[in-house]
């Protein structure tokens, strides 16, 4: 175990801003994570499990703890199929998402294509369950090899005890902090065709005569995603980012119909996302652009994505609490305005 002190924790974000880990370890194997386990409980140190840092905002102060960098690696193919046709891939959960989807659409298996250009690690995916453009991992995932700091044990754990539901899973909600990711399995369908579901995806390949085969869907993601500074392209300010920073709120009936006519009163017409209705989402871009937080928005050094309103972004030297004031000065607005509370999608460290 090769351990670090006071290790600056914003480069090893999207977001890039926060503090120091007063502890740092890479592990990349059983024996060092339970080395670094132990050591920081010898010490009563908090752990804090780092990924990809793609859906974080760490606090000034930075982690007082121990974090623990996962760079568990290997992308494992299983020979053959299992009994519904699938192929199994074992996937290390250190390794990067977006090269995971490049192997898969190589290989011809369909389930993740339009995963394509999501940052992060392997590890981090089943954590928010993650999704895009018609697709979620919870799909596909097999079973997630964890390390359960309850008991010490290694223990695979099944697609259903994962709890999946809408950016959610036991790992961010009713278990938060108590499994570390190791691997993920994968069942994807051999020669599948890619899924063409998402309004902006069926537009990108209208008028074509074929349909598009898989490693065209994930060229098309990519090309989508660029436009709305979702892909980190190295130098484009608009992706120093967490991504989306608010999940899409999920409505009860008698909160769209008020949402509705809030709407109705001010001339405006809530847009339809049959994507977003059949969980009765409403789209929080929509939200935050009808409450005066347009593209391009500058506050001090964070600001909105001049190409997604979503996307909080570092401007330049910002700092967590600069995203925060941000963060809650949308929030605010959107309430007063809308009535309704947006909960932030990244996970806040050190706050
Ligand atoms: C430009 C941009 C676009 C994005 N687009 C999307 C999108 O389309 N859809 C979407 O769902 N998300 C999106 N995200 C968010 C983010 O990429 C995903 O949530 C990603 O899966 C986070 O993985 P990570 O490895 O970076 O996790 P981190 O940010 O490092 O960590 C996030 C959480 O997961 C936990 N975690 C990470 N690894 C492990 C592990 N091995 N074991 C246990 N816990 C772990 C951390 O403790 C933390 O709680 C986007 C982000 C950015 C910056």
């Amino acid at each position: 175990m090769h351990l670090l002190e006071n290790i600056p924790l914003a480069p090893l974000t999207t977001l890039k801003v926060g503090g120091s880990a007063k502890y740092f370890v890479e592990v990349s194997g059983i024996a060092d994570l339970q080395e670094a386990i132990r050591f920081a409980r010898s010490r009563d140190l908090p752990l804090f499990t780092l990924g990809g840092g793609s859906n974080l905002v760490v606090a000034d102060a930075g982690w007082p703890g121990l974090v623990l960098k996962i760079a568990v690696q290997g992308i494992e193919q299983h020979s053959g199929h299992d009994e519904d046709g699938k192929v199994i891939f074992d996937v290390g959960a250190g390794e990067s998402w977006d090269k995971f989807v490049s192997h898969a659409v190589m290989a011809r298996c369909a389930g993740v294509e339009c995963l394509s250009g999501i940052p992060g690690s392997v590890g981090g995916t089943p954590v928010q369950n993650v999704g895009a453009y018609g697709q979620e991992v919870s799909e596909t995932i097999v079973s997630v090899q964890v390390l359960d700091l309850k008991d010490g044990q290694v223990r695979a754990l099944c697609r259903e005890a994962c709890g999946f539901g809408y950016r959610t899973s036991i790992f961010n909600t009713s278990e938060r902090g108590r499994f570390i990711v190791l691997r993920v399995t994968y069942a994807l369908t051999p020669g599948g065709s890619p899924r063409i579901a998402y309004a902006d995806l069926k537009r990108h390949f209208e008028g074509r005569e074929t349909p598009p085969d898989l490693a065209e869907t994930r060229e098309a993601v990519r090309h989508i995603r660029a436009l709305k500074g979702m892909l980190i392209i190295p130098g484009d300010a608009d992706c120093q980012s967490a991504g989306s920073f608010f999940k899409n709120p999920v409505l009860s009936a008698g909160q769209h119909d008020d949402l509705k006519q809030r709407a109705v009163a001010r001339g405006l017409t809530l847009p339809s996302y049959p994507a977003l209705e059949t969980r009765k989402k409403v789209s929080a871009a929509w939200l935050v652009e009808r409450s005066g937080f347009n593209k391009g928005f500058g506050f001090g050094r964070v600001g909105i994505s001049t190409k997604h309103a979503l996307a909080i972004i570092n401007r330049g030297q910002a700092t967590a609490a600069d995203v925060i004031a941000l963060k809650e000065h949308i929030q605010q607005r959107v309430e007063e305005i809308w009535g309704i509370r947006l909960e932030p999608e990244p996970v806040m460290v050190g706050f």
